[in-house]
């Protein structure tokens, strides 16, 4: 058996030159044979008819024959161990159907010169062996059917004729018998050609249809894992990039995680529409690929937010820093596409895989901690997670489900800061600031407890229920006393606001004319067109309006004008540096300057002592609350600060 491997076609392969690879796979099994077949029939012939004719007849010629067959068959003997292309095929069919015909015309001539010159008695049998022996050879060349014709025509014709023209009955018949047998075989030959070359043809198609289905599929294997808009590897991807890294065994290779997130993406989405805002992406991930070719893989988790992995021998954290400090930088730069020119930025969480990783989930758990982290720290900045961190979400965690649990009882109390007026100096209302004292003794300001409340949706409940008791409160401080309250940005997404606020009011009969809202630029931003309609419908009741904070975000006169603000409130952290810092002098003058075109009070926040006051006082500000005159107290303790400092008494000297 030949060793050669089948002729498995390669891919695309043409099918032609498949069914010339299998017809050769075919001939070098049986050309040998054959021309062994015709040198046993050789010898046959040679001995059968050894004593009848002439020496050159009975062994030259056969030894002539024997000599070409044997060349041949050494020569394809050797093609069995050499794989040929179609071209070298094609011209050793070629040679073998140019050998066949001068083989079978010398066979056949010498077959019939045999049927001549013998005995009458042994002239059969040279026929016969003529016959049979151009019938096995015109067998194994079943593959290559030209040769083969030529063979049965050329080898076996010869005494056919000899055969039917004899005048013996006998022999007539005999050659009639040869006549048919051809004829059937050449049929034979024809229709198992057509079923060889059909079976190689369906072969060769079911092999295009397999390699089909496997790209198809790759394809698909390949859309799976790719993001459709940027093209980058998906979370999917991450997901499973992370868990071929094998955190058991990780001596070897170490890991970042980076994740990353766009800051103000979601306004141009906003402003400029969906097809911008892709734009836009694509533009960062060319960016990105950029800035991590050659150190890691980026990939698009969805939105906005994506992920890098590097995988490093180093096992400092160097260069997991290093990349996203330049990612930070990198997207920082401003980006104009389709004819805008966007300012974004990027925060980024970075996880290392040393102790604290041990598989996928905590892997990436701990990134977006650290990118909530950088992003609370003000964003466009990187953050590498410490396991402090952890500590500071589980007690985040704890704190908010212990904020749904304190919500329904009296945990959260309102406290009261007295806001006085500068030109009278007496008390003119109090700010009204959260206070939550949990049932353990432990008392948690509003800086950490609003933001949970915010997240988790409890804001607009958790403000309603201390205005409730605020409104109650403050029935007792007199008719002028104004309340002033906090505002959440959150809370002017609810479209029910105001008239949850009305209702409180209707419900405590406390008038409208004494609240102050107290709201932040922030607010103003998030909603504008909400915000402005919620507040609009309360300042119409009657209710005052403050903008708080101003001077620590957008300080932007835009703002300012936006709404009808009765006053603005300078924040605290000017009024307590200007005994050290000039800047913030120049920021107080500023805004009471602005704030007097506009015709608009000034409230300062903050005042601890006499000097931050004179100053205030010197720049115009009407109103002023802060240590010096009060810290924020209980309900009773508001009721008798008014009462130490009385209408006529001044609250300016504590
Ligand atoms: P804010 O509206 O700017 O409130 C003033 C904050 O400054 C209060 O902190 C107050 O205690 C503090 N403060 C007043 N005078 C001084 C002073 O002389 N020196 C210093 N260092 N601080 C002073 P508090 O009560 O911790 O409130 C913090 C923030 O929490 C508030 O800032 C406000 O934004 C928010 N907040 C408090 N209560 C509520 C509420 O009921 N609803 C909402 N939405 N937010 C609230
Ligand atoms: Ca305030
Ligand atoms: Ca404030």
């Amino acid at each position: 058996m030949s060793d050669w491997p089948s002729p498995a076609p390669s891919p695309g392969a043409d099918t032609e030159d498949v069914l010339l690879a299998e017809q050769y796979a075919a001939l070098r099994k049986q050309i040998p044979l054959m021309y062994a077949l015709m040198f046993i029939d050789i010898v046959f012939l040679a001995v059968s008819s050894y004593d009848d004719i002439p020496l050159a007849m009975s062994l030259g010629v056969p030894v002539a024959l024997s000599v070409a067959i044997t060349a041949r068959a050494g020569l394809w003997l050797r093609r069995r161990k050499v794989a040929a292309p179609p071209a070298d095929i094609r011209r050793y069919l070629r040679g073998t159907i140019i050998a066949a015909t001068i083989l079978s015309l010398a066979f056949g001539g010498w077959g019939m010169v045999l049927f001549e010159q013998a005995e009458p008695q042994r002239s059969m049998a040279v026929a016969l062996y003529v016959f049979v022996g151009t019938i096995s050879c015109c067998y194994c060349l079943l593959t290559l059917p030209t040769a083969g014709r030529l063979v049965l025509l050329l080898g076996a014709l010869p005494v056919t004729v000899q055969l039917l023209m004899s005048g013996d009955w006998q022999l007539i018949g005999t050659g009639a018998n040869f006549v048919i047998v051809a004829i059937l075989i050449l049929r034979t030959m024809s229709t198992s050609y057509a079923g060889f070359t059909e079976v190689v043809r369906s072969r060769s198609d079911m092999q295009l249809e397999r390699e089909r289905a496997r790209d198809a599929e790759q394809r698909a294997q390949e859309l799976a894992y790719r993001d459709v808009l940027t093209g980058l590897y998906n979370r999917r991807a991450l997901s499973e990039q992370l868990d071929r890294f094998g955190f058991r065994d990780r001596c070897s290779t170490h890991l970042a995680l980076l994740v990353l997130d766009l800051d103000r993406f979601k306004a141009v989405n906003d402003v400029h529409g969906h097809p911008a805002g892709d734009s836009l992406l694509q533009a960062v991930v060319t960016r990105l690929t950029g800035i991590v070719a050659g150190v890691g893989v980026a990939y698009r988790l969805g939105g906005d937010e994506f992920a890098v992995i590097i995988e490093t021998t180093d096992p400092d954290k160097d260069s997991a820093t290093s990349l996203a400090q330049a990612i930070v930088d990198g997207l920082a730069a401003p980006f104009q596409v389709g004819g805008l020119v966007h300012h974004i930025g990027a925060s980024v969480g970075i996880a290392l895989v040393h102790r604290d990783a041990a598989d996928r989930e905590t892997m990436m758990r701990q990134a977006d901690i650290a990118l909530y982290k950088a992003k609370e720290n003000g964003r466009s900045q990187y953050q590498m997670f410490e396991p402090r961190m952890d500590v500071e979400i589980t007690r985040r965690s704890v704190l908010e489900r212990a904020l749904r649990e304190d919500i329904a009882s009296d945990a959260f109390l309102p406290f009261y800061q007295p806001i006085v007026n500068l030109v009278s100096g007496t008390i003119q209302g109090f700010e009204m600031l959260a206070r939550w004292h949990r049932p353990d003794g432990e008392e948690i300001g509003p800086n950490q407890f609003i933001p949970i409340a915010e997240e988790c949706g409890l804001v607009g409940d958790l403000m309603l229920k201390l205005l409730d008791r605020a409104c109650i409160d403050a029935a007792a401080w007199g008719p002028d006393i104004m309340l002033a309250v906090n505002v959440s940005p959150v809370q002017l997404k609810d479209p029910g606001f105001s008239d949850k606020v009305l209702a409180v009011l209707a419900r405590t009969g406390f008038p409208a004319s004494r609240v102050t809202l107290e709201i932040t630029e922030n607010a103003l931003i998030a909603e504008p067109a909400n915000a402005k309609r919620l507040i609009q419908s309360l300042k119409s009741e009657g209710m005052l309006l403050a903008l708080d904070d101003f001077g620590t975000g957008f300080s932007s006169i835009q703002h300012l004008k936006m709404l009808p603000f009765d006053k603005i409130k300078i924040d605290r952290s000017f009024v307590q540096e200007l005994e050290r810092d000039s800047e913030a002098y120049r920021m107080v003058l500023a805004i009471t300057r602005l704030a007097a075109s506009l015709g608009v009070a000034v409230i300062a926040e903050g005042i601890e002592d006499e000097f931050a006051l004179g100053i205030v006082r010197e720049l115009g500000c009407a109103e002023a609350q802060g240590y010096f005159f009060g810290r924020p107290m209980a309900a009773r303790e508001a009721v008798e600060a008014l009462r130490a400092t009385g209408p006529t008494a001044s609250a300016l000297h504590p």
